[in-house]
């Protein structure tokens, strides 16, 4: 197998972990090794390994109608649902309107083509480019990864793309000045964004896209009013906004979308993984009513809004986002995840004095952690140490996966963790911890 994200694929000592079975916030290897899944998947499995409520879903709409398309005004009954239910649970601001895609970069993709077609049609064709921000992540095809601010995506891919370019990083910890706060912090990069769109003209730039907290790129909260001031940059200079909710949508932060928990009003919304609790593969992008009223009528014009996937809107991934929207209401699930985070969230803190350890960051059930020297961003331990690495699997001896980058780990575990979970994968850390400091000192 040619695997996503993998080194070495091509050699045939590889020795991957085949995950074979999973039960709540727990999966199984092929050797029947238990492991709990503090990334839920790839911060996906919102509810777990094994809610029956999503098979039933599933199954039932596959005995109905396995699939029928989007296209050309025809549609399933599922889809409409879909579209009405997700439309009403987005509160920052009015949306109009939901179109189906099947992954977090397809709908970055095609945010990049509403948004070209959307100037289009008000006359503004210099209107194209793209601000995103280093260390992003919004996905890995031609587009998404160009969006995306990681080297790695960039790397001999010929990416990114000319139209994108790319602007701080709001991460506090590793970029702010001697002496400045959060907030002065976030006032300097509001400042140099806007010297970027002065720089390259205004007309020029079409849309800024950003996740409300980083996760790839190695969980990055924003600091202390940082939203506040960009969306001013960005509205005085007539460019739509793009929330990238691809992780922080349903919950994940305690609140139901990360633009609630940062009074953030976009003009347009990508989702997926959680939408399905990742059950099945579906995206979506929410469109404002002023971008969707322009595309329709310049639609009306064409004849088509000629852009859509044979599995845009597919009947059953909408069956069961439906039905995973209806529990995540039902089980007062943001409500749940609101409530255990101070537990997950201390519970790890605590280990922040750890002489290998960087910083800790995160909210909600989302969580990164650093390695440096010396409690520095400036002195990265060598990467031949592989401390990262060696820490990842420490956790995975100890019954633990979680997501290794470098010297940066994260975790975002399934939103149904009990305090027992929370506490395991605390002690886990903890051990894993601790034999990480005592080979790297
Ligand atoms: N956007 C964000 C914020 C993501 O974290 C991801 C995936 O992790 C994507 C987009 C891409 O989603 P997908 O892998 O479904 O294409």
């Amino acid at each position: 197998m040619l695997a996503p994200f993998t080194a070495g694929w091509q050699t045939t000592d590889v020795n991957p972990l085949v995950i074979d079975k999973s039960e709540g916030s727990y999966v199984y290897d092929i050797n029947g090794k238990k492991y709990l899944d503090s990334l839920a998947g790839l911060w996906c499995t919102a509810l777990g390994g094994n809610e029956p409520r999503l098979v039933e879903a599933a199954t039932a709409q596959l005995n109905k109608l396995p699939f029928y398309h989007s296209f050309w005004n025809r549609t399933t009954k599922p889809s409409l649902d879909l579209a009405k239910d997700l439309l009403e649970t987005f509160t920052a601001r009015k949306m109009a309107k939901a179109f189906f895609v099947n992954s977090g970069s397809e709908a970055n993709d095609t945010q990049v083509k509403l948004v070209w077609y959307y100037n289009n049609a008000l006359g503004r064709p210099n209107k194209k480019k793209f601000i995103a921000r280093a260390k992003s992540y919004h996905g890995s095809t031609l587009i998404a990864a160009s969006l995306s601010g990681l080297p790695a995506l960039h790397q001999k891919f010929d990416l990114p793309a000319p139209f994108v370019l790319h602007t701080d990083c709001p991460h506090y910890w590793r970029f702010h000045l001697p002496g400045e706060t959060e907030e002065e912090f976030s006032t300097r990069l509001a400042k140099n964004l806007e010297e970027l769109i002065l720089k390259e003209g205004p007309d020029t730039i079409a849309a800024f896209i950003a996740e409300p907290v980083m996760g790839a790129g190695g969980v990055i909260p924003p600091p202390a009013t940082y939203f506040e001031k960009i969306q001013a940059v960005v509205k005085k200079y007539d460019i739509l906004f793009i929330a990238d909710e691809v992780i922080c949508a349903f919950g994940r932060l305690g609140t139901m979308y990360g633009c609630d928990k940062y009074g953030i009003k976009p003009d347009l919304v990508s989702l997926a993984k959680a939408l399905s609790s990742a059950y099945l593969p579906i995206g979506a992008v929410l469109v404002s009513p002023e971008v969707s009223e322009v595309i329709h009528s310049q639609s009306n014009k064409l004849g088509s809004f000629s852009h859509g996937f044979t599995y845009s809107g597919h009947p059953v991934s909408c069956a069961v986002a439906i039905e995973a929207l209806k529990i995540y209401k039902e089980r007062n699930i943001v409500e749940k995840v609101a409530n255990i985070s101070p537990r997950f969230q201390d519970g790890v803190k605590a280990f922040a004095d750890s002489p290998i350890i960087g910083e800790i960051r995160g909210t909600g059930l989302i969580l990164g952690t650093e390695f440096t020297d010396n409690k520095s961003p400036n002195d990265p331990f060598p990467p031949e140490w592989g401390v990262g690495a060696y820490f990842g699997a420490q956790c995975e001896k100890h019954g633990m996966l979680v997501r290794v980058a470098g010297d940066n780990i994260m975790m975002s575990p399934p939103f149904i963790i009990s305090p027992e979970e929370v506490d395991e994968l605390i002690s886990i850390y903890g051990k894993a911890l601790k034999g990480t400091e005592e080979r790297v000192k």
